[in-house]
């Protein structure tokens, strides 16, 4: 995607785009949302019709993406990239409306953060295929209804919740993407490894996979990184679980996989809100991070990892969540 995160750097765009799986079939894991895209995309086909508008949800580096690039490349269509927050005005959108092609994908990352305006001038496209542009003003004002091509928006938000009830009706299908078994993360880590021209041991790939929080870009980053390790050491050297180890030290990921940025979150909200609860805009505040960063980059994992509760007062951090950082938890903590 293009989205402007915290700690990801252009780098790792590039590092994406070279490891992106190009087929459906290369796709690991999110077994189920694949194989229901499958049907979608055979039975589309076989009516030779136009795929319904898909939305994709599910937390940053998981995937989102991969399958929107994956999907016109299955149909044989072709596809457009945009971004909700870099389309100022209807006018930036009209461009890719017009030049969408039959059945072709219009991928817009980041939907939920799409202009009032934007949005408005897209449901008409979404659901009848055809713009109004407004000419003229006061008495010589009129609209014009311009016909488009039959095409698909694949819309991708780390926020379904954020998204308009009309925006989020215009969509037929709409799929969750959530955090990897550990299993699907091996295997992804050992067929990059061979991308990336490397040999890791089994155990390296396991101890890589443990540390990346269920998500492929943090696998693929570790794996960069401890590649680097390795080759230091010996040219043509594999990665085993003893440089993976050195690696993950040096990176300061921990046993969870835990960045630093996570622990800091933690110590935050022990340290100045005494573990809580604490609202969002108050710790991002503390941290100086945006809330939007906190709540998209750093929380969903935590939460996951139930180091982390939300409370209707704020967040809280759970016995596990002391317990992590060497702490000794208070007694009237979560569990
Ligand atoms: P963002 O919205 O932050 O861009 P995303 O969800 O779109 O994130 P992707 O860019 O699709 O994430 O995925 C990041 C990288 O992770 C991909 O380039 C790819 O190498 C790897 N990856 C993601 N999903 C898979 C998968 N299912 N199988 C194999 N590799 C994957």
């Amino acid at each position: 995607g293009n989205s402007p995160l915290y700690n990801y750097n252009p780098d790792d765009r590039e590092l994406d785009e070279e490891l992106r799986p190009q087929r459906l079939e290369d796709v690991i894991g999110q077994r189920q949302v694949v194989d229901r895209l499958k049907i979608v995309l055979e039975a589309t086909k076989k009516r030779k019709d136009v795929l319904g508008h898909l939305l994709l949800d599910g937390p940053p580096g998981i995937g989102k993406t991969t399958l929107a690039t994956v999907i016109p490349r299955e149909m044989g269509v072709d596809l457009q990239m945009a971004a909700g927050p870099v389309l100022d005005a209807p006018k930036d959108l009209l461009p890719y409306l017009t030049n969408a092609t039959e059945g072709s994908v219009l991928f817009i990352d980041e939907i939920h953060r799409l202009r009032p305006a934007v949005e408005e001038f897209l449901y008409p496209a979404m659901e009848d295929f055809r713009v109004d542009i407004a000419l003229g003003e006061g008495l010589n004002a009129r609209t014009i209804n311009m016909p488009l091509k039959r095409f698909t928006v694949i819309g991708a938000t780390t926020r379904a919740g954020m998204l308009t009830a009309p925006m989020r009706d215009r969509f037929v299908y709409r799929e969750h993407l959530d955090f990897y078994e550990a299993e699907d993360l091996v295997e992804i880590v050992s067929r990059n490894a061979r991308k990336l021209r490397t040999t890791i041991t089994p155990e390296a790939a396991s101890e890589v996979a443990r540390r990346s929080q269920g998500t492929p870009r943090k696998a693929n980053n570790i794996l960069r990184r401890t590649r680097d390790f390795a080759t230091l050491r010996h040219p043509q050297g594999e990665i085993t679980t003893e440089i993976a180890a050195h690696a993950l030290k040096i990176l300061e990921i921990d046993g969870l996989g835990l960045e630093k940025q996570d622990r800091r979150y933690l110590q935050t909200v022990i340290d100045i809100f005494s573990g809580g609860p604490a609202g969002l805009n108050a710790i991002a505040h503390s941290m100086s991070i945006p809330p939007d960063t906190l709540e998209d980059d750093i929380e969903p994992f935590l939460l996951r990892a139930g180091l982390v509760q939300r409370t209707p007062r704020g967040r809280v951090i759970t016995r596990n969540g002391y317990l992590h950082l060497g702490l000794k938890p208070g007694p009237e903590l979560p569990p």
